[in-house]
């Protein structure tokens, strides 16, 4: 959701302009005050004025006569003669005897005046400024207020007529995590009830354009509230002080509207962790705006039926002060879709367009591996321009396969897309360690596999998960996950005989296991049961101290080395000896790219083909 916006003038260019003011001031104005104008005339035209009666004020000086004419209009200034008779003429002449030009102006007013004034008109001109600024930033054309740090929340009040969660295809996760707050939504007094408290913040983590937005705006055109939305880059651009007093707004808004639904869409640009932020001179405001709406999380009482989702690329990056409890503490994955939730996308774009006979989504899906819901909505949009651009109404195969490369094209370049034999690899990879892990007996079982990139940059996944709690491991477990581990890059070995970079987390993980086992669990005959590693704070797990000899830790890293390398030629074995199931197990990930702890079973068991 991204909009155009206007380009504003620069600060600096108000504040050059101010600065040209206070010069043309200093330059025209204070000569003005500080120094009448004076016309120099002959000692004739003096006396000729004299005569004539035309004479106001006179002060006469040793060195000058300054006087005006009877209007007192213009001060003239002439040489004083030898001329003893000039008073009493002046005097005849009706001539007023007192100062033409007032004394000079008092320090105080001078400094006043050349200083102060300059500096009023500057901070008068200044608070115009940032007021207009703030009007044109804050007010938006589709606000609702000219204010002050007024949030530009677009509120979609008219939420029947939003979007619903068959809007949305796939996700079919993320949809029922959310159901439970439309649930809430419609019936809050249930839950308050029951004294369950809905979480007030709500995390959608998923790659740009799988639906998080669509998601948000479902879930309040399911429930049938307002939707407010307002994007983490909106509050950060302004003055210091802008930020914290929109998201104040944003929330007495809200409050105003329950039950609602507010929307903060790339909530990193405001919420990045505050220790690693550049210091680029936004950083104060960005953390004064995230100070605020940390405080107005906490502030407002659960049950009042304001839910906060907030959509992120990158939840590493965010303070772990969001994540706390009662701010944004659940977290709701938005991963790409896999095969079929591409094809399910498809089809709900397509409503839009005819389609002719021969339209096979399923194998446009397939070819799409790796698009997200925005893209592939472009693929149906860029298909139906393909076939206007034909003379034609309906939408033909041709057309979309047409499309699909140039869309996907355009995204292979910024997303590297997996190539075929790519994702062959990463097939074998990832059924690589579920096989290991499958065929030994201290194992827990295989819940997920995939092989859709994800957010954290794995290319692909595999799930195991224990039954029941484990507190304490034996042995041969530890080993048996290590072997597990390796199993990856095992299978590449096996198969493809050349090994890739896809391990590099696996090898981690198993050395950190084999480390422990050896230093820290007292699993090796030669160490017996002396810790020759302590660590330091149990909750973070990375301050590990050495407490042996150097010629100990070479010893230690040699038993390392021994573990893993025993535990991945283990590996290497199962998968050598079962290469007819790893052979239909990673053709049949590599066909559904997600399968199932129990279809991996019914395969590996059974013996089915897809
Ligand atoms: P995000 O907020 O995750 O970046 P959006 O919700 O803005 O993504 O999605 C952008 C567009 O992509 C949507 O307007 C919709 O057309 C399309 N889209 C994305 N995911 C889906 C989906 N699961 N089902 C249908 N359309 C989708
Ligand atoms: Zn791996």
């Amino acid at each position: 959701m991204k909009e155009v916006k206007q380009p504003r003038k620069p600060l600096i260019y108000y504040y050059v302009i101010a600065l040209l003011i206070v010069l043309l001031f200093n330059l025209l104005v204070t000569p003005l005050l500080s120094q009448q104008q004076v016309t120099e005339v002959d000692y004739g035209t003096f006396m000729d004025m004299i005569e004539d009666g035309d004479i106001g004020i006179v002060q006469v000086e040793d060195t000058q006569i300054l006087f005006t004419g009877k209007d007192q209009t213009v001060i003239y200034a002439t040489t004083p003669m030898d001329d003893p008779t000039l008073t009493e003429r002046l005097h005849d002449a009706g001539a007023k005897f007192a100062r033409v030009i007032e004394e000079p102006v008092s320090p105080v007013w001078s400094f006043l005046l050349t200083f102060g004034l300059p500096i009023l008109i500057f901070f008068l001109l200044g608070q115009y400024m940032s007021r207009k600024l703030m009007e044109q930033a804050g007010g938006g054309k589709n606000s609702l207020s000219f204010g002050m740090g007024k949030s530009n929340a677009k509120v979609y009040v008219q939420s029947s007529k939003g979007i619903k969660f068959s809007d949305v295809a796939g996700e079919d996760e993320a949809k029922e995590s959310l159901a439970e707050v439309v649930d809430y939504l419609h019936s809050p007094e249930k839950y308050a009830k029951a004294g369950a408290a809905m979480p007030k913040g709500i995390l959608l983590v998923g790659p740009p354009g799988t639906g998080k937005t669509m998601l948000a705006k479902a879930v309040a055109g399911e429930a049938n509230v307002p939707f407010f939305s307002i994007s983490g880059s909106e509050f950060v651009e302004m003055f210091v002080g802008m930020g914290a007093s929109k998201v104040r707004d944003l929330f007495k808004q809200a409050k105003e509207k329950s039950p609602c639904i507010v929307f903060i869409d790339e909530i990193d640009a405001i919420g990045q962790k505050r220790s690693a932020g550049g210091n680029y001179g936004g950083n104060d405001e960005r953390e004064q705006t995230l100070n605020q709406l940390l405080t107005e999380m906490d502030g407002f009482e659960e049950n009042t039926g304001v839910i906060i989702l907030a959509a992120t690329n990158r939840p590493e990056s965010l303070d772990p002060a969001l994540t706390r409890p009662g701010r944004f503490d659940r977290r709701v994955p938005v991963e790409l879709p896999d095969l079929a939730g591409r094809e399910a996308i498809l089809k709900v774009h397509a409503r839009k367009i005819q389609t002719a006979e021969d339209v096979d989504f399923h194998t446009i899906a397939r070819m799409a591996a790796g698009a997200s819901g925005a893209e592939l909505g472009n693929i149906i949009n860029e298909a139906a321009l393909r076939a206007v651009r034909g003379g034609r109404t309906v939408v033909t195969q041709a057309d979309l396969e047409e499309s699909i490369e140039v869309v996907i094209a355009g995204y292979q370049k910024k997303n590297a897309v997996l190539s075929d034999r790519e994702k062959k690899v990463v097939a074998y990879h990832e059924i690589g360690h579920a096989l290991v892990a499958a065929m030994q007996s201290h194992s827990a079982p295989v819940q997920k596999i995939t092989i859709i990139p994800r957010t954290s940059g794995a290319l692909g996944y595999t799930m195991q998960v224990d039954t029941g709690d484990k507190y304490l491991l034996t042995k041969e477990e530890i080993e048996d996950k290590i072997a597990t581990y390796t199993g990856g890059r095992a299978a590449e070995e096996v198969v493809f005989g050349q090994i890739t970079t896809g391990a590099s987390n696996d090898i981690e993980q198993a050395t950190k296991l084999a480390r422990a086992m050896i230093a820290r669990y007292g699993m090796s005959e030669d160490f017996d049961m002396v810790a020759m590693e302590t660590v330091q704070n149990q909750y973070l797990g990375s301050d590990v101290s050495l407490a042996c000899a150097p010629d100990t830790q070479k010893e230690i890293d040699r038993k390392v080395v021994e573990l893993v390398k025993r535990q991945h030629e283990k590996a290497r074995k199962i998968l050598e000896d079962n290469r007819g199931k790893l052979d239909e197990l990673a053709s049949f990930l590599y066909e559904k790219e997600t399968i199932t702890g129990d279809e991996f079973m019914e395969i590996l068991t059974g013996g089915k083909q897809a």
